[in-house]
């Protein structure tokens, strides 16, 4: 199967990343959104983060050139048509992402493979809403795309090999590794990382620290990277608690149940950093942690 054409659908934080690896790679990269200042600003950050690429010395000016010169993009959802993969990254909500392949599967040549970025949502059940579920996958990118090295790749009760083999493909080209995860709630990498994020949210919640002494402990204490309360900031607070939700639905286990806490900020429009205040304010020059 030759993929050379690939669509993508949401030009959001994931959707600007997954735009910047593909067009590294040498693909001609089609972006569309509801909004036009998603898509103006998912060019500048592109173009912010590949002129970081060049400073660091991890890419020529001509690479980062050519990379700018085969994305473009388009308010009209039909004109993915062409693609022959076309991968989904709009908000995390089941029925923006059934209305967007309703829309779009009317237009698409027999061939194009479809996939979603889904951190959570039932494959299968994406894929049944097509005319194409052999044809259908999750593409499961990690944030930041362009420096996470891995990829899940999830096949829905109906994906064919053939179609399984092509993305394998893809995310190979890309040099990126890829996991496969079955078809259950939030798959691998969420099915593990968000109950951990809740947990942490709890521990808060029950006063048994506060944000930095949560992070500091986890950041010190198991040796990751960043806290879990910076890193669910960093995620988005209402993708961690729509993927809890999923979760909780999904597997019918109070075990998932979603922190009264992490609701209490996301319904206060408190969603991490995109918004500039979730466990941490970030409108200063330093975050400062909020309880
Ligand atoms: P985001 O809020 O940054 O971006 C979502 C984009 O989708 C916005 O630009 C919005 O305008 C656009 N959009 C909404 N409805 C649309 C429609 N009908 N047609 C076209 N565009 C539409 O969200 P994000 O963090 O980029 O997440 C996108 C997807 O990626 C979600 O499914 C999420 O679960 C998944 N994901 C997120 C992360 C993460 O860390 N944030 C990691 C892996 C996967």
């Amino acid at each position: 199967m030759d993929i050379q054409r690939v669509g993508i659908v949401g030009a959001g934080q994931m959707g600007n990343g997954i735009a910047h690896v593909f067009a590294l790679a040498g693909y001609d990269v089609l972006m569309t959104d509801i909004s036009q200042d998603s898509l103006d600003r998912a060019r500048s950050i592109i173009d912010g983060n590949l002129t970081r690429q060049v400073g660091r010395g991890k890419i020529s000016e001509a690479d980062k050139d050519r990379a700018m010169g085969r994305i473009s993009s388009t308010l009209k959802l039909a004109e993915l048509g062409q693609t022959d993969l076309v991968i989904e990254a709009a908000t995390e909500r089941e029925t923006v992402k059934t209305a967007i392949f309703e829309d779009l599967v009317p237009h698409l040549k027999p061939t194009t493979i479809l996939t979603s970025n889904t951190s959570s949502i039932s494959i299968t059940r994406l894929a049944s809403r097509t005319d194409r579920p052999e044809k259908f996958m999750g593409f499961h990118f990690m944030n930041p795309v362009p420096v996470m090295q891995l990829v899940e790749l999830i096949r829905g009760i109906a994906t064919d090999k053939e179609t399984f083999d092509a993305c394998l493909a893809v995310v190979d080209r890309l040099g990126k590794t890829a996991a496969t995860a079955e078809d259950f709630p939030a798959f691998i990498v969420n099915r593990i990382l968000m109950p951990m994020i809740n947990e942490a949210v709890y521990t808060l919640y029950e006063g048994v620290g506060n944000v930095s002494s949560i992070d500091m402990a986890m950041k010190l204490g198991t040796n990751h990277p960043m806290g879990p309360l910076e890193l669910a900031d960093f995620i988005g607070l209402d993708t961690c608690l729509a993927i809890m939700n999923v979760l909780h639905d999904g597997l019918a286990d109070t075990k998932y149940r979603p922190c009264p806490l992490l609701t209490k900020y996301v319904e206060a429009g408190w969603l991490g950093r995109k918004t500039d205040r979730g466990f941490y304010d970030y409108r200063g020059e330093t975050p400062v942690p909020t309880r």
